[in-house]
């Protein structure tokens, strides 16, 4: 069934996301503090929104973000929410931050009478075009299945993770996960190259190979074995290192206040606070011209 819904953050991700809510038929209202990403969702046959505060919201029945980080996402549930929103609108998150902040935004939307689940996204730019990312959701399970249809027109994978907040923990463990991987697959195709493999056999052999793994078939970070992938098109993003630093941030908080041991994940975050102060506009694949260069030890 087609919803009313009001989309907010139409970045990289944001923006691709909108256009499939369209696409699936829904009323999409869009807000974004740049007029460029503005004018692209009305493009995409989106409604653009001048002031969240003064729109006529009346009719929405569900808010989709999809903002930088949580201070963005809290600063909208609790001083940008249009004053005419129903109670009972649906708040779907999807942006990625940090464990509590997300159970604490469940609170804020309850007090003020709405449902809320967290709902980060995993698969990057090209899956939010295409509409195939994967969803992980924490929250209650009839609001999981409220925003289930909703997702459903942005995402071909939408898991039910537990109560507000375990699909942030879910999306944070994966993305510790992706970093470490994703150097491990830098470092061997760096260390293929120099004992003289060119970079489509090692891939031709390791994808088929025990050394398998998404950020080599998905997202190869040397040019050449997958089309799509940002080592094509001179590691712009993508997603860009700032985000993965702040991601492996949120598994370090994570990580103490749970009292896990990371050492790879610990690892990892010097080794991307190190692309961010050389790379901040780059793709996080980047680690490997970075390794070929000498700028990693
Ligand atoms: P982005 O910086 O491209 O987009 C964020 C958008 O939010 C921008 O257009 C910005 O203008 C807008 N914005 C910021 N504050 C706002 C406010 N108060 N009101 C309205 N708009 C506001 O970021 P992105 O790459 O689209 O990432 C968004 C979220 O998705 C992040 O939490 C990120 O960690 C997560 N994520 C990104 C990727 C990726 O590949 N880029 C993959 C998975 C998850």
């Amino acid at each position: 069934m087609t919803k009313t819904i009001l989309f907010i953050g139409l970045g990289n991700m944001g923006s691709g996301m909108c256009a499939n809510l369209v696409k699936a038929g829904h009323k999409v209202h869009a807000f974004d503090l740049s007029d460029a990403a503005m004018k692209a969702a009305e493009e995409a046959g989106a409604h653009p929104v001048s002031s969240l505060t003064d729109m006529d919201a009346s009719k929405v029945e569900a808010i989709v973000t999809m903002l930088p980080a949580g201070k963005h996402v809290k600063q909208v549930y609790t001083e940008g929410l249009p004053e005419t929103l129903p109670r009972g609108t649906l708040m779907i998150d999807c942006s990625t931050i940090d464990v509590e902040t997300a159970r604490d935004l469940a609170r804020i939307a309850r007090e003020r009478g709405h449902a809320a689940v967290d709902a980060p996204v995993s698969g990057g730019v090209a899956a939010a075009q295409a509409g195939t990312l994967t969803f992980m959701v924490g929250g209650e399970k009839q609001h999981f299945e409220m925003a289930k249809p909703i997702l459903e027109a942005m995402g071909k994978n939408i898991f039910h993770a537990g109560g507000n907040g375990n699909g942030q923990a879910a999306k944070i463990a994966n993305n510790m996960l992706l970093a470490i991987s994703m150097i491990g697959t830098c470092e061997a195709f760096n260390l293929a190259e120099r004992l003289g493999l060119d970079a489509q056999t090692f891939f031709d052999i390791s994808s088929r190979a025990s050394g398998q793994c998404w950020s080599m078939t998905s997202y190869c970070p040397a040019p050449g074995p997958v089309e799509s992938a940002p080592s094509n098109r001179g590691y712009k993003p993508g997603f860009a290192v700032p985000m993965m630093l702040k991601d492996l941030g949120l598994a370090h908080d994570a990580a103490e206040s749970s009292g896990s041991a990371i050492p790879l994940g610990e690892h990892a975050r010097r080794i991307y606070e190190r692309a961010a102060e050389m790379h901040p506009d780059m793709d996080f694949s980047v680690i490997l011209p970075m390794l070929k260069k000498g700028e990693l030890k």
